[in-house]
């Protein structure tokens, strides 16, 4: 093999940037807005929380921000994420009888988890049930 003149290095770097397009209202687990997260005078460089010492934002659990507010129980995922919303939609697969998070795509037999909804309460199913 011959030899090249340089040698060519490839160097990335990671940015966390503001999305404009994920909702500036959606509620963080300290309680305060997606937007506050972010620095309006410097570009929306990702500062940390205007309010308090949060600096990583993260969605307030549907648990708390669905409580009483709809007629039905809703089924979420281990990891948080919706399996048979308060209005009823769900991810089903009828072959199989699973119904599916709409999030991580973790598969729940429907079953179970239909079995797991009440009335009124947010349910998380259990990671352990597959
Ligand atoms: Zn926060
Ligand atoms: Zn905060
Ligand atoms: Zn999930």
């Amino acid at each position: 093999m011959e030899e090249e003149p340089y040698i060519h290095k490839i160097i990335t770097t990671e940015e966390i940037l503001y999305n404009p397009k994920y909702g500036d209202d959606r509620i963080c687990k300290c309680g305060h807005p997606y937007y506050r997260h972010f620095d309006t005078y410097e570009d929306m460089r990702a500062v940390g929380c205007k309010y308090c010492d949060c600096h990583v934002f993260e969605e307030e659990e549907i648990a708390n921000k669905t409580k009483n507010l709809f007629m039905h129980g809703l089924v979420i995922c281990s990891c948080g994420g919706t399996v048979i919303s308060n209005t009823g939609k769900v991810m089903y697969n009828h072959k199989e009888n699973k119904v599916y998070c709409w999030i991580c795509n973790k598969e729940y037999n429907s079953d179970y988890a239909y079995s797991m909804r009440k009335e009124n309460t947010t349910v998380q199913l259990d990671q352990k049930e597959e």
